[in-house]
Parts: C-alpha cells; structure tokens; sequence
C-alpha cells in the first residue's frame, strides 16, 4: 500500500513557478491522507500564487492516481493559509533570488523625480567598480530604462520550456539587464493589477537567468502601490534608497514612500537628493538652486536616515540618456558621474566588505 511518505515524496516534484521551491516544501500542500484507493491532501495557496492552482490540482491528480492503489483524489482547500493566517501575514516568506548576493530597490514617491537615472548611473557605477551587477526595471508603469541603455530595440532570449523557462538578460555596458519594457509595447497602456502584478513581477525575480551577481538593482514603480509592497514581500532587499528632488514642499510623496518600507520592515540605505543644483554646460563653476533646496537633507533627517548623495542637473544626463548611454559611461569625469561613483562605493562598502 502507498504510503503518506512516498505520496509526500512524489508530491514533491511539483513547484512553484516562480521561486522553483517544492509546494511540499513551501507548504502549499499538506495533511497528506492516504487510506486506498482514497486519498486526500489540503491545498494552501498563499494568493499570490492562486493563479498556479489549476496546474497544481492537475499534477497532484496526475501524481496521485499514478500508485496502482490510488484511483481517488480529494483536494481540500485551505484558504486561510499559508499567508492569511496573521503571525505569517506579518512576516512574509522573503525567497532568495538564486545567483544573486545583495538585492538594492531605487524608489521614490512620484514619477519624474529622476530614480530611473538614479538606478542606472548606480548599477553602471557599480559594475565599474568591477562588481558583477544586474538591473531590474520593474516599473510596470514607465519602464524605460531600456531606452536608457540603448537597448529598446533588443527581445531578451528564454531559455528552456514550461516551469523550467527562464529569461536571458541583454548585457549592455556591463550589465545585466531585464525589464517590463521588454514585455510591454512601446506606447500601450499597461493595466495589470493586483495577482496578475503579483505573478509577473514574482516571475521577473525568478525566472530570469541571473548569472551569479554581486548586487541587483531594482527600479521601482513610484508610489506606494501593489508592486513595491509584492516586491517587498517577495525578495530580501538589502536596502532601498529613495529618491528626492530639493524642494521640500514636495516632500510629502517621498515621506508615505519611506513610510512604507518602514512598516513593510524593509531596510533603509538613504536618501539621494536628485537635481540638487543646476551647472550650466558653459559655466561648469556656476550652480543654480532652480529647485530649492534642502528637501532630501530634511528628509533624511526626520527619519535618521543618510543623505547618500546629492546628484547635480546636468544637461548630458539627458542628452546621453536619450542617446542609449547613461552620463557615468559616457562622461565619467562630469560632477554627476562621480557622485554615482561615489554612490557605489559607499553602497559596496556597506554590503560587501
Ligand atoms: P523617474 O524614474 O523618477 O520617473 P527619470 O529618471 O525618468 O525619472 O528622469 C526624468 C527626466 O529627468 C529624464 O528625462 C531624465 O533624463 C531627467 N533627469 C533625471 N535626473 C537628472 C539630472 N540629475 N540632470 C538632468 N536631467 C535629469
């Protein structure tokens, strides 16, 4: 007769899509029965995974009615586990991203603010430094870090087939580089919500070919919405950095963006001021406070946090940037590319020493 050890071993075989975990293992399925020919086990999908439930059902049948003395199959339903239940909802199961060290979320708390440019200078600044870097444009909204690097026009490659595909990043100057943009249509609105956000920003982790990085960069969406908190859920960001501008009328975006990470127990790296002081291109010793000033000094300071860096506005970090390179390749020497540089040294001297 079959037993629940070599039900529960068989079982074992089914993953989930995203993080390639065992359900047995994850907990997804459990309370293995078997008294032939029934048998019997409760299904617990955390909801981000009900999506996969069709498919588990149908290889838990498949499996099961495979012993010779099997040839009735109930599934119970579980819905109030494994994440529902309130000591689990409070710390989620954060998963590894296998090949990937130190996980770092650029974030801010409205579009426009500059974290796009801040995310790439990082992880090109990174790379520079000789570390093994990847960049994760996760901004369902506004992915456009691939104009950015110059690399809109390319489709990334899959590798494999079914629970086994996996996205192959583009490398461009020095990294590693998956984002929605590659999925989405220029131009198409893109109306994904909650498990279906869920899902592919969980795929995007875990089903990409990540080739052994010291550091992954993360661009956010702005806001406060489904796709950091999924994000935060999901992953063990080592620390995020938010991204102001100078003017502290404006701050209050930025505060709910800190707010949040704060009560989702995310660690925070700092602030990074962007558009701190304008340098005209013909007077490189002149600086202009077009926006203010002093908003991510105050920000940094009501939440204890370090001001990592003030980036300066300079005019080649758009006109390299609508060209396919960001300023810290093309012009390493201008004021803005050394504060990334400086960036990432203080970021790589905080997680890799
Ligand atoms: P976000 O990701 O916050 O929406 P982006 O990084 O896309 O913002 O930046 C918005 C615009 O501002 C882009 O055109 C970008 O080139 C420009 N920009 C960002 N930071 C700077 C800067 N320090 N100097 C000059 N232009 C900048």
């Amino acid at each position: 007769m079959t037993t629940v050890e070599e039900a529960s071993y068989a079982l074992s075989k089914i993953v989930d899509a995203g993080s390639q975990k065992s359900v047995i293992d994850l907990g997804w399925i459990k309370n293995v029965r078997i008294t032939s020919p029934r048998s019997i086990i409760t299904l617990a999908l955390p909801s981000y995974a009900n999506s996969q439930r069709d498919r588990i059902v149908k290889e838990v049948r498949e499996i099961l009615l495979n012993f010779n003395d099997i040839d009735d199959v109930q599934i119970e339903l579980d819905n109030s586990s494994p994440e529902a239940t309130s000591s689990e909802a409070n710390t989620p199961q954060l998963q590894d991203i296998k090949g990937i060290k130190k996980i770092i979320a650029v974030s801010s708390g409205k579009g426009g603010v500059g974290k796009s440019t801040i995310a790439v200078n990082l992880a090109c600044s990174l790379s520079k430094l000789g570390l093994r870097t990847g960049l994760l444009d996760a901004d369902i909204y506004g992915p456009n870090t691939p104009s950015m690097l110059g690399v809109s026009e390319e489709n990334p490659k899959v590798h494999g087939s079914g629970n086994e595909q996996r996205l192959i990043p583009i490398e461009k100057h020095g990294i590693s580089i998956v984002s929605m943009g590659f999925l989405i249509e220029e131009g198409q609105p893109v109306i994904w919500r909650g498990p279906m956000l869920n899902s592919i920003i969980r795929q995007f982790l875990y089903q990409v070919e990540w080739n052994n990085l010291d550091f992954l960069v993360i661009d956010l969406p702005p806001g406060t919405g489904d796709a950091q908190i999924s994000l935060a859920q999901s992953v063990p960001i080592a620390g995020a950095i938010i991204v102001t501008t100078p003017q502290k009328v404006s701050l209050q975006d930025s505060r709910r963006g800190l707010a949040m990470f704060k009560q989702l127990g995310v660690p925070l790296l700092g602030v990074v001021e962007n558009m701190s002081v304008f340098i005209p291109p013909d007077q490189p010793n002149k600086k202009y406070e077009i926006f203010g000033n002093g908003g991510g000094e105050l920000l940094a300071y009501e939440n204890n946090l370090p001001l990592l860096a003030k980036i300066p506005i300079e005019m080649p970090v758009v006109t390299e940037s609508n060209l396919g390179v960001p300023i810290s390749i093309s012009e390493p020497n201008a004021k803005s590319s050394i504060k990334f540089q400086e960036l990432a040294i203080l970021v790589k001297s905080k997680y890799l020493s």
